[in-house]
């Protein structure tokens, strides 16, 4: 039996995809192999990756300006890139200017990678409320190489609800738990990425979506894996790329293609999220802790409204337990915010938030 499953990341995908990526196992497109065993460099996985490409440009609207890039290391080894690429000079000690916002613990290992190649300036943070809000962002300032934000923060279940205007300054963004489930005007940012575990597919592809005139700063001491340039002159295939993760991806947007698109996908989202938050807001036993405007639509946490430590744990506890005995899984909260959290992104059917909220209601008797 098929459990619904609110895990963070890796999440859940789409069962139709998963039923034709298994369809495909041994033979894919005709080829007589899988697509892991495919060279990178075959004429059996070139439509692989174009497809996979094209269907990013088609699904974002990504302008001609801009490349994307297939690469490893997760979201964190983009904390590192980015500086590095952006903000490193031939003198190691000589960093230019970045300016970051703080909203959340993805933000703040940004930050504390960034500071190793970066003149980081942390510009607002919304750590003073635990990260229930997106504060408001400064005007970018002269000799800011680059200004970086968080839209989705995973852990802390909140949003940026406006795209800051940064000027001439590109903004960048690590859009990894909200990637396609909503409309995003790509041509606003200088670079987003995304790992793929959260709405896009299986753990080892990162995703980069930089526009040109940003490729090509990095410092000659850069490693070359590290390097921009050395991936986009490449078509990601300066060395061996995630290939299956590539085509898994694919698999995704085409489903998210069939559905009617990211317009179509975020009115999914939006009213996934909003019978949980209605839900939500009228309990007596669980409270959403993130402010109304900002709240995310992939990853809600929720907290019991109990103020005894030990029963409150307790009920958590219990929580995790009979949700999983139901079918339910992953609930738990992020240990540095407490309570449980369903994320619920684009694979996660209606039906399955539906059945979380019939569980809760039950549970509060
Ligand atoms: C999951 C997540 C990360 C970390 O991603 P990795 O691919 O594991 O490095 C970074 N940022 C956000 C917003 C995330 O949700």
């Amino acid at each position: 039996m098929r459990v619904y499953n609110f895990s963070p990341g890796p999440s859940c995908l789409p069962l139709e995809v998963l039923e034709k990526a298994a369809a495909e196992m041994t033979d894919a497109n005709g080829s007589g192999q899988s697509v892991m065993e495919m060279s990178h460099r075959s004429k059996d996985f070139k439509p692989i990756i174009e497809k996979t490409e094209n269907l990013f440009r088609e699904l974002m609207n990504i302008p001609d300006n801009y490349k994307i890039l297939f690469l490893q290391g997760g979201a964190s080894l983009q904390f590192a890139m980015v500086p590095l690429n952006l903000a490193a000079s031939e003198t190691p000690c000589e960093k230019k200017k970045a300016a970051y916002i703080d909203t959340g613990i993805w933000s703040d290992k940004a930050i504390k990678e960034g500071v190793k190649y970066a003149a980081v300036e942390v510009r607002a943070s919304s750590k003073d409320k635990a990260y229930s809000y997106i504060p408001k962002a400064p005007a970018a300032q002269p000799g800011d190489v680059y200004y970086h934000i968080t839209l989705n923060n995973t852990i802390v279940g909140t949003k940026w609800d406006t795209i800051p205007d940064t000027g001439s300054v590109p903004l960048v963004s690590d859009i990894s738990s909200s990637i396609l489930s909503e409309p995003l005007d790509v041509s606003k940012f200088g670079i987003l990425y995304a790992g793929a575990q959260k709405n896009l597919g299986p753990a080892g592809t990162t995703i980069v979506i930089i526009r040109e005139d940003l490729i090509g700063k990095a410092p000659d001491w850069t490693p070359i894996m590290l390097r921009y340039d050395t991936h986009a002159s490449e078509g990601s295939m300066y060395n061996t790329p995630p290939c299956y993760g590539i085509y898994m991806i694919g698999l995704v947007l085409e489903w998210i293609k069939n559905l009617g698109g990211v317009e179509a996908i975020a009115k999914i989202n939006r009213e996934k999220a909003g019978l949980f938050y209605d839900y939500l807001d009228s309990s007596k036993m669980f409270y959403s802790p993130v402010e109304k405007q900002f709240r995310s639509l992939m990853n809600i946490p929720f907290i019991p409204r109990e103020n005894d430590e030990a029963k409150k744990a307790e009920l958590e506890a219990r929580f995790v337990k009979e949700a999983a005995a139901a079918g339910l899984i992953n609930l738990a909260g992020h240990r540095l915010v407490g309570g449980m959290r369903a994320s619920i992104y684009n694979a996660m059917p209606i039906d399955g938030v539906k059945a979380l909220i019939d569980f809760m209601k039950k549970f509060e008797g």
